[in-house]
Order: structure tokens, then sequence, then C-alpha cells
């Protein structure tokens, strides 16, 4: 994927980003544009397109992805109040980017799971 990947060129240095935490096969940066007082992307540093693909095709770096979002939560001091912890997967879900990541969200109360009830 490479260079047509924003979160591939993060991965590569090429764009600039907040990093927080980093392991062997992760990388958590704070989202560009907040929408929670904590607000940071885990990713995967190995391009996989969505959380469908990367769970059927690396089950153990997806936990790898869990695993991050976990101790950066504790980091930012989450664990007691709580947080959100989200994969937006395709057009319904309003992905915007194709590289697999993990919305770490809080550092407040964060409302309903959805803006309105669609059931
Ligand atoms: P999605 O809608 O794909 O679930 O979320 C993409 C997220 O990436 C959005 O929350 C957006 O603010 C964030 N984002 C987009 N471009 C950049 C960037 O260049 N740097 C960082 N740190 N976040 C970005
Ligand atoms: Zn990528």
């Amino acid at each position: 994927m490479g260079s047509d990947c924003l979160f591939c060129r993060i991965v590569a240095g090429e764009i600039p980003a907040t990093v927080v935490r980093e392991t062997d096969t992760t990388l958590a940066f704070r989202d560009i544009d907040p929408k929670a007082p904590v607000h940071i992307l885990v990713i995967p540093k190995e391009h996989y397109a969505d959380i469908a693909t990367l769970a059927q095709g690396d089950p153990a770096l997806a936990a790898d992805v869990l695993a991050t979002s976990a101790a950066v939560a504790e980091d930012e001091g989450l664990l007691g109040d709580g947080f959100r912890l989200m994969f937006n997967t395709g057009a319904y879900g309003g992905q915007e980017v194709f590289h697999v990541h993990a919305h770490l969200l809080g550092g407040a109360p964060l409302g309903p799971m959805l803006a309105r009830d669609l059931a």
C-alpha cells in the first residue's frame, strides 16, 4: 500500500503525528480533529483496510492493536471512568481512512452510542 495510504505514510514518518505509544507492530497517535478530550488512533503498522480484514487475516495482530489500546487507555488515565473503543468500518460505518484504526475516546461522558436510534 505505502505511499497511497495516509496512515502507512504516518508509520513511515513521511507525515508528522503526535505519537503516544509505539510497539514493534502498532502505533498510537492523537487524532488531528479530536472529538473528545482524549481521541487517539491505534493502528497496526502493517496495512489492513479494516478490522474485518485484519481480524480474519492476522488475529494476533488484531490482539496487538487491542493490547496497545488498553495500554494507552491506562496511560491517559481512562481506566477508572471508562472510555470507548471504536472501529468504523466501510460505508455504513462511516470509515474515511482505509487503514484499520481503533478510535480510543474518553476524558468526558461520551453520550449515547449513536447520535440517534436507527432501529
Ligand atoms: P474514520 O472516519 O476513517 O473512522 O476516521 C479517520 C480519522 O482520521 C478521523 O477521526 C480524522 O480526524 C483522522 N485523521 C485524518 N487525517 C489525519 C491525519 O493526517 N493525522 C491524524 N493524526 N489524524 C487524521
Ligand atoms: Zn496503510
